[in-house]
């Protein structure tokens, strides 16, 4: 099994900071499977919020490892705002990833089609009704390999990854923890639904990456993609492998 850090670019968001956008690919056997899918080449979003540099990068980053968007088996999507979903489609609307089961949990996709824009709703209706997208009801393991755990916070229907490669444990904790900043520092209860339950999960993470030595991934950080943690005091900090 191979894990690779892949880039859709930076976008600026509402309260001006500008953050990287960091999807993953995980390989193993037939398979090619994508952690979130980034911004896209589109605009459909709330454009007078976000500030979006183009062209987006995520084809271009899977072309580098010799693969389109049509060997892409399955997108796991850790929670479907615009940042991490419009990169499923193209300018026209059209999903990219033809060949993909799009796993979405379901307490996610009852949030979304009760509270985004009817455009947005409109592009996954379409996905859920070529049968392409599964939806997920609770914690689950995928091939028995990528372990799924919906905790909420960020979103209701929140969920973040884990895999294991040879003893190694990498976590995927997407936007509980979206950057090196945030180890320490607040979330924000203007992106967070449940801010407490935000916390109380980033606290989890962070405490079984000192336990079992795991590599985290900041999603939405430009330097450091991944790291290990250790305590610092009462704090925590990352260190270099
Ligand atoms: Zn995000």
């Amino acid at each position: 099994m191979k894990i690779h850090i892949l880039t859709d670019g930076e976008f600026t968001g509402y309260d001006s900071v500008r953050l990287s956008v960091n999807c993953y690919l995980i390989s193993y056997a037939d398979q090619n499977i994508l952690i979130d899918t980034g911004i896209g080449n589109n605009s459909f979003f709330d454009t007078d919020k976000y500030s979006v540099k183009y062209p987006r990068k995520l084809l271009t980053s899977i072309k580098d490892h010799g693969l389109g968007p049509e060997n892409i088996t399955k997108i796991i999507y850790t929670h479907l705002h615009f940042d991490h979903s419009n990169g499923s489609f193209d300018s026209d609307g059209k999903c990219i990833f033809k060949n993909a089961k799009h796993l979405i949990q379901e307490t996610e996709w009852m949030r979304f089609l009760n509270c985004d824009s009817d455009i947005r709703k409109n592009l996954f209706l379409n996905l859920y009704e070529s049968g392409n997208m599964e939806l997920i009801h609770g914690s689950a393991c995928i091939d028995g390999k990528i372990k799924l755990i919906l905790c909420g916070g960020h979103t209701e229907g929140f969920q973040y990854a884990k895999v294991n490669i040879n003893g190694q444990e990498h976590i995927f904790a997407g936007d509980i923890i979206p950057t090196v900043w945030h180890i320490n520092n607040g979330n924000s209860p203007g992106i967070d639904h449940d801010i407490e339950k935000t916390f109380e999960i980033k606290r989890e993470i962070l405490e079984s990456c000192i336990s079992n030595k795991s590599l985290l991934y900041f999603q939405h950080s430009s330097m450091t993609r991944s790291s290990r943690i250790v305590r610092y005091g009462e704090r925590f900090k990352t260190i270099k492998i």
